[in-house]
């Protein structure tokens, strides 16, 4: 029983520097046609980047459904991608973008330090040039806001290829 219990914890501790590689190397790269969206305005309720959460979910559910029929611990690694999508949802789909009913920015603590992280991700409005693509482990505002200084300030060359691509050193107004 404990041992399944910090499968789930582990499995889903792991998801977030899946997420975070994944936000990086594959939304950010080859994958961007799908994650794109969700760096321009919504127009309606979804976004084609929703595809995203429906692959996970898809996965879990695989891994749930093989662990159950018998492979043992597929289920509970599958619990702790359930778990962390749940986690994942609320804070990025929630808290960051307002995608509930409500509206509450938190005002302080760690979750105004996720908040913060994430607007900091979106100051850039395109594929290159973004910081923080972590989710529930994200680095202090004051860093986050270093690193966007540091890549506004492009070579000349740079600057002439893409002048309008220069990333704002703060996050923009939710
Ligand atoms: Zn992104
Ligand atoms: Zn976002």
């Amino acid at each position: 029983m404990w041992l399944n219990v910090l499968i789930v914890v582990l499995s889903a501790a792991a998801m977030e520097a899946v997420a975070a590689f994944s936000h990086r190397y594959i939304m950010h790269g080859f994958g961007w046609r799908w994650h794109r969206s969700h760096h321009s305005p919504r127009t309606g309720w979804f976004e084609l980047n929703d595809l995203y959460a429906v692959v996970f979910a898809g996965l879990a559910i695989v891994l749930i459904a093989v662990g159950t029929a018998g492979v043992w611990p597929l289920q509970w690694i599958g619990a702790g991608m359930t778990l962390y999508g749940v986690l994942y949802f609320l804070v990025h789909d929630g808290l960051v973008h307002q995608r509930w009913p409500f509206h509450w920015v938190p005002r302080k603590g760690y979750l105004k330090r996720l908040w913060l992280a994430h607007r900091f991700h979106h100051a850039v409005n395109g594929k290159e040039g973004c910081v923080s693509f972590g989710f529930l482990v994200v680095k202090s505002p004051e860093v986050l806001q270093a690193q966007l200084r540091k890549r506004a300030r492009p070579t000349k060359a740079a600057a002439a290829k893409a002048p309008s691509d220069a990333p704002k050193a703060s996050p923009p107004a939710p």
